[in-house]
């Protein structure tokens, strides 16, 4: 029997392994290698925390658990942990900090001896006062487990649900899950957002109190780019607003007004053709036009849905904060632990996700300690 058994090595599982020395454990990956999610992560350079973390940038509904837990290993004790190791990240895009030259960086750091591969993990019980952890190779027996298999993004390099299954198995609530940091799909009546399939612009997204400026990209499927990422992980079926312009140019009078918009013609001419008003010199238009002008400081409309799990960067929800003590253990059963995104905290693009897998596994592995010191 081992002490502790790690359910999934990617970020969260192999960053508490690094503070378990001393400890009996083994990591179990059904992938053939570790950290596949580390690996694609931002754009191939790993976005590994940000200048500015704190529970405003993540979704959650227990926001004093997600600053607790950032306090106790927050992105400044993260890029010392980086720099002792030989890892200077990078600003690469403003306040958000990435391996200088790729991500197979962070994950060499990370890499562990102890992870058995190919290991499918299927179902964990409690028996005779220990945990019994069934396999596709059988059964494994432990005296605590870790939890730390992510969420439901990206099936295809490894997603699975039995992170949340375990988790309904011991009475845990799981906060509602969803796709995020995903782009999102249109209704008929957006199909003009259709036919710009290349073009990007600017703008201001607005959802449930939330701003976010950045870009907006028109894809076939419907709208995607950072703003709207950022903006799908606090849509909940409702309406967005998008300013494309943050205020109305005075438009000259001889001009026409795809010419003299500070916006793409072809979005401008697909625009005004949707809201009905003509591509003529300013001077031409109604006060009805130019009333309909303003539309494009305050366009609002309700996506469909969003483009799903195999295009998410992130799930949404998951194992509800409040039934886990400050160590990640399970208030409902002693001995299991939580860690990384399978956890109700989903942080915003900007190396949010990493730094929260990071100090959840800090906790995890602290709490891990204290329970086996104890037991
Ligand atoms: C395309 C993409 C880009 C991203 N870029 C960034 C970025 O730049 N910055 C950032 O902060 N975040 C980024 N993220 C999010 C970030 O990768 C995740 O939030 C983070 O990896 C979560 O860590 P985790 O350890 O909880 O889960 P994961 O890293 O997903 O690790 C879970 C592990 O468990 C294994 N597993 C699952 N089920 C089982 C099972 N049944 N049996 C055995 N093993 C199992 C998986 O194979 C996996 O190895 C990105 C995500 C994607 C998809």
């Amino acid at each position: 029997m081992k002490e502790l058994l790690i359910i999934g090595a990617g970020a969260a599982g192999l960053f508490a392994a690094k503070w378990l020395e001393g400890i009996d454990y083994a990591l179990l990956e059904h992938n053939d290698k570790a950290g596949a999610k580390i690996l694609i992560s931002g754009g191939g350079r790993a976005n590994v925390t940000n200048r500015a973390v704190n529970a405003s940038h993540y979704q959650t509904n227990d926001s004093d658990f997600v600053t607790k837990v950032l306090r106790r290993f927050d992105n400044r004790a993260l890029l010392a942990w980086l720099r002792r190791h030989g890892c200077e990240p990078m600003e690469r895009k403003p306040s958000q900090l990435f391996c200088p030259h790729s991500a197979k960086e962070l994950l060499a750091l990370l890499q562990s001896s102890r992870v058995r591969y190919g290991i499918e993990v299927e179902r964990l019980e409690r028996k005779d006062g220990c945990f019994v952890v069934h396999t596709n190779r059988g059964a494994l027996q432990a005296r605590a487990v870790l939890v730390a298999s992510g969420g439901l993004s990206y099936k295809k390099i490894g997603a699975s649900p039995i992170g949340l299954q375990i988790a309904e198995a011991f009475g845990h609530t799981i906060a509602s899950t969803a796709p995020a940091l995903v782009g999102l799909t249109l209704q008929k009546e957006q199909a003009w957002m259709k036919e710009l399939a290349g073009i990007s612009v600017t703008a201001m997204v607005e959802v449930e109190h939330k701003n976010f400026d950045g870009n907006i990209l028109f894809a076939h499927r419907g709208i995607s780019g950072p703003a709207i990422l950022n903006a799908s992980l606090y849509w909940k079926k409702g309406h967005i607003k998008i300013a494309f312009l943050p205020n109305l140019p005075k438009l000259l009078p001889h001009k026409q007004l795809s010419t003299q918009l500070p916006l793409p013609k072809r979005f401008v001419r697909a625009f005004l053709s949707y809201i009905g008003v003509p591509d003529v010199q300013a001077k031409k238009l109604s006060p009805r036009h130019k009333k309909q002008l303003q539309l494009l400081c305050d366009y609002r409309f309700a996506p469909a849905g969003t483009f799903g799990y195999e295009r998410a960067e992130v799930m949404r929800g998951g194992v509800m904060l409040g039934e886990l003590d400050e160590g990640m253990q399970s208030r409902l059963q002693e001995g299991l632990f939580f860690a990384g995104e399978v956890c109700d905290a989903t942080g915003e693009l900007g190396g949010y996700n990493f730094q929260w897998a990071f100090s959840s596994a800090y906790a995890a592995a602290e709490g891990i300690r204290n329970y086996l010191k104890k037991h």
